[in-house]
């Protein structure tokens, strides 16, 4: 497709660092990808969030065509423009938001008819409103429509929603059609059935996509069992193309993903976090609303060089969330956007040097140190 490429640059076993090119600009992988649910990322301005170090973002299809409307915001230049967002952009399909969040929901080979959890008012989602939804945003990744079964599922359950999935993504294709410069991924299934695994690899690689997503994970079955998953699904799919594993994840899912071989990541935790007081630093977490930091002067991390690091003090970050001020979460969340994406040039950096081995030993073993003693 013309104007996306993906192009590795080097591996350290099973890990890759490449990069995909938009016309929006680069995405350095492995890459995280803050999520910008509501057309925002909670509590950051967009050049914050630059700042952090992304180079792409995530929103979420089922909330913006709700509200503000898919419509309104191409009324309004897209996306892009109404979030002041200039580089690329991902959005999900809807298929797992509107399975989790919306009411009266009715699922059919057709789509997925539903009643909005903001306002009551129907809608629906398929295969072939999600692709037009995300064009309107002005999407530059676009996710295939799938279903997503909550966990635990029977293998027949399981299979159901696979095959399911893989005929929609079949409409997908068709419906997204050719749109030079902006790229269809498709969507692996199979939750932990190493066989459905297969038969779905084997579906989305017949249709063919610009990129390979891994979802139905992250959804509570576990680390190890998403480990034992991405242990043979990245090489179910084809090695000149992203992957990308939805909704991962914590600090050591992220790295332990990036040496299975995924390239792209997005999860609310370091954002969400930071609004309910969680820091993730080198050491591990540390919760600020505890009573050991309000007389300590120190910085939540003294080798991060984010604004809440060089600027605050453990104890001024412990006040703010205490009294309730906005500035908390603001500090919070960009500590934490900071420290993923620190994470993410570490390993790009160590994979390119062969390294990636000798940095994950030190990742774990600063975090098994824990936090710094109190004062
Ligand atoms: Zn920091």
């Amino acid at each position: 497709m013309s104007g996306f490429s993906f192009t590795l640059a080097a591996t350290d076993g099973r890990a890759r660092t490449g990069v995909i090119r938009t016309p929006r600009g680069e995405i350095r992988t492995p890459a995280f990808m803050p999520v910008g649910t509501a057309a925002t990322v909670k509590a950051m301005l967009p050049e914050s969030v630059r700042a952090t170090g992304a180079d792409i973002l995530l929103g979420n299809t089922y909330h913006l065509m709700l509200r503000p409307g898919a419509e309104r915001i191409a009324r309004l230049g897209g996306l892009h423009r109404f979030m002041n967002w200039d580089r690329p952009i991902l959005t999900d399909s809807g298929g797992f938001q509107v399975m989790s969040l919306a009411d009266l929901r009715k699922l059919t080979e057709a789509g997925v008819t539903f009643a909005s959890h903001v306002d009551g008012s129907r809608h629906v989602l398929s295969p072939e409103t999600s692709m037009e939804i995300q064009r309107l945003l002005g999407s530059d990744i676009v996710m295939a429509f799938d279903e997503c079964p909550a966990l635990p599922a029977t293998h027949e359950r399981q299979a159901e929603a696979m095959r399911l999935s893989m005929r929609w993504a079949q409409r997908s294709r068709d419906a997204f059609g050719d749109r030079p410069g902006h790229a269809l991924f498709g969507i692996m299934q199979g939750g932990v059935e190493r066989d459905l695994r297969e038969e779905s690899a084997a579906a989305l690689r017949a249709i063919g996509f610009d990129g390979y997503a891994i979802g139905g994970l992250a959804v509570g079955e576990g680390q190890a069992a998403m480990f034992g998953v991405l242990d043979y699904a990245t090489d179910l799919l084809p090695a000149g193309q992203p992957r990308y594993l939805m909704g991962v994840g914590k600090p050591d899912d992220i790295v332990g993903a990036v040496q299975r071989g995924v390239d792209m990541m997005d999860c609310v935790l370091p954002s969400r976090s930071g609004r309910t007081g969680q820091a993730w630093t080198r050491r591990g977490q540390v919760n600020i609303k505890n009573a050991r930091h309000a007389d300590d002067p120190r910085p939540l991390d003294e080798a991060c060089s984010c604004p809440a690091c060089t600027g605050y003090s453990r104890a001024y970050l412990h006040h703010v969330f205490r009294a309730g001020e906005m500035i908390s979460g603001m500090l919070l969340t960009w500590h934490n956007l900071h420290y993923y994406q620190q994470i993410m040039q570490g390993m790009r950096d160590a994979i390119a040097a062969g390294g990636l081995d000798a940095w994950v030993a030190d990742f774990h073993a600063l975090r098994a140190e824990g936090d710094i003693p109190p004062v």
